[in-house]
């Protein structure tokens, strides 16, 4: 049996939940209207989170569905593909865009002009691409010109690979390799 205090608290109690319905349902009633446009399917349609990939031409940050990453995304600012099989060369504003906002792995290679075996890695990481693309995104940056970012990522030799995953760097591999080290090499990084 509640003595009268209890009933006392009980029924402020429920005034204030009252209340909050009251507003809850007010805040609801916004949100339908501010939605209006969208498709009352799309909340409960079975979706993916989409991946965050950076286009490869005007570095705008674009969502992909996984299931479409194979069907040859298009940058919804530049219209370009977002995949072009071929690395991409970065400056360090670059690779800091690319490496902190990408949500697929980035591979990147760093080398010179004046690295003999740079030179002869190059068509080796070219082809790599092709087969590692669109789940991971391969880069290439100049050491001669991005210096800062060499020193700063401790960039002993060249060329030197290294993957990075959600912004980190996971795993660095110095010395040149062919096409298919490459290929073996992060797929064993990323548990593939
Ligand atoms: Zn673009």
């Amino acid at each position: 049996m509640a003595d009268p205090h209890d009933m006392g608290k009980v029924a402020g109690t429920w005034f204030k939940v009252l209340k909050k319905r009251v507003s809850a349902s007010l805040d609801t009633h916004k949100g339908m209207n501010m939605s209006q446009n969208t498709s009352p399917t799309d909340a409960t349609a079975p979706n993916p989170t989409p991946l965050h990939v950076v286009c490869p031409h005007c570095h705008t940050t674009n969502r992909v569905a996984p299931a479409a990453l194979g069907d040859a995304p298009t940058c919804g600012k530049c219209h370009q593909p977002l995949f072009t099989g071929h690395p991409l060369a970065l400056d360090e504003a670059g690779f800091e865009r690319h490496v902190s906002r990408s949500q697929l792995p980035v591979l990147v290679d760093f080398w010179a002009p004046w690295c003999g075996p740079c030179r002869q890695m190059a068509p080796q990481f070219e082809a790599a691409a092709q087969q590692l693309e669109p789940h991971v995104r391969l880069v290439k940056v100049n050491t001669e010109e991005a210096q800062a970012l060499g020193a700063k990522l401790s960039i002993r030799s060249i060329p030197t690979l290294a993957l990075f995953v959600d912004g980190r760097e996971v795993a660095r591999q110095p010395g040149a390799m062919g096409a298919a080290d490459i290929v073996r090499w992060t797929h064993k990084q990323l548990g593939r």
